[in-house]
């Protein structure tokens, strides 16, 4: 039997936090050896919040080197930028006339967005942003979507729009499911419900110790542990879901100190900062390494679309095809 397809990206922005290692990288590279596996630079996407393009070549270079010193295999993974294959745009404008703007100003990450942006005037491109994530999905006939929480809606409305397609011109494409981790959603440095580099809370997979120790420093805990012996409530604490992520072996032991009040915040925190830079050190050394090669990621990212373009083409082919069009 072949292999299932896996399609999910990123926007490039710049260098990746551990919300994005937990909520989506980290299952890519678990799931890379099971499925054929499709990563996409979602370049175009970073236009919905910032116009500004002069960084975004640099920003995808850095978010592949975050890929793959955190394990991403390019031998197993194709790495490809959205904007250098025509074919999403086709897809993209073929599938806006498949949804309606009320379905599109109804999903709630969007909402999210415009509440954590303040954004006062929507771009039209904005809020068409998940039309083009469903063709980015379904040019390469994704079939699974390993993503944080907040993508669950857009896997919906992709869902919905492969729905849509199919009834109306013939079956070419199948409903693809979202992929969770049990850290869907990685709350930030600040309590925010969601670590997110426009809420600047975030810790970088290329932070080094130092960094990392004064970030957790100022890390928010259980507002009601003012004292080293008041007992503390770790289910409130988000330094708590950093141990239960990074220190995993020894979650019980934080979780009795902390309720006894015998284990205060600062040792607390100091256990959690050893674990992150722990889980960081080889992916940081990696990185290093790699940065002294850049042509090496830049013909990564060439032969990745080399071989994206040959399925985004086949795809459109049975598009025009059910479409009578050409
Ligand atoms: P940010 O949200 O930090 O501004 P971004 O919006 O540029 O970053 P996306 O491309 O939207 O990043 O996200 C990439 C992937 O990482 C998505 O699958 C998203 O769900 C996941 N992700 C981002 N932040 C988190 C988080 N805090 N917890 C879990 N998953 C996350
Ligand atoms: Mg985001």
């Amino acid at each position: 039997m072949s292999k299932k397809r896996i399609l999910s990206g990123m926007r490039p922005t710049g260098k990746l936090h551990i919300g994005h290692y937990v909520g989506a990288l980290e299952n890519w590279i678990k799931l890379q050896n099971d499925y054929e596996s499709y990563h996409l630079i979602a370049d175009y996407h970073v236009l919905t919040t910032n116009l500004d393009t002069s960084e975004i070549y640099n920003n995808s270079i850095e978010m592949v080197i975050d890929w793959i010193a955190a394990g991403l295999d390019p031998a197993k993974s194709l790495i490809f930028r959205q904007s250098q294959i025509k074919e999403h745009a086709e897809l993209y404008l073929i599938f806006s006339m498949l949804v309606t703007t009320a379905r599109l100003e109804r999903n709630p990450t969007l909402k999210e967005q415009v509440r954590d942006l303040n954004i006062e005037n929507m771009i039209y491109g904005h809020l068409g942003y998940t039309v083009l994530q469903s063709a980015d999905i379904l040019l390469y006939k994704g079939q699974a979507v390993p993503v944080g929480e907040d993508q669950v809606p857009h896997v919906e409305i992709t869902r919905e729009i492969a729905r849509k397609f199919n009834n109306q011109y013939g079956l070419v494409f199948q409903e693809p499911e979202p992929l969770l981790t049990n850290f869907s959603r990685l709350q930030g440095l600040d309590g925010d419900a969601k670590m997110s580099k426009s809420l600047n809370n975030t810790i970088l997979l290329s932070d080094e110790p130092e960094e990392v120790k004064q970030k957790l420093r100022k890390a928010v805990t259980d507002p009601l542990k003012v004292r080293r012996n008041d007992p503390g409530r770790p289910e409130v604490c988000l330094v708590f879901t950093y141990h239960k992520k990074f220190n995993h072996e020894n979650v019980s032991e934080i979780e009795s100190g902390c309720k006894s009040g015998e284990l205060g915040c600062v040792d607390c925190k100091m256990k959690c900062v050893e674990k992150i830079n722990m889980f960081l050190e080889p992916i940081i050394y990696k990185r290093k390494q790699m940065e002294n090669d850049i042509d090496a990621v830049k013909n990564i990212i060439a032969d990745g679309e080399n071989k994206a373009k040959i399925v985004a083409a086949s795809t459109m082919d049975e598009v025009h095809k059910v479409m009578s069009l050409g």
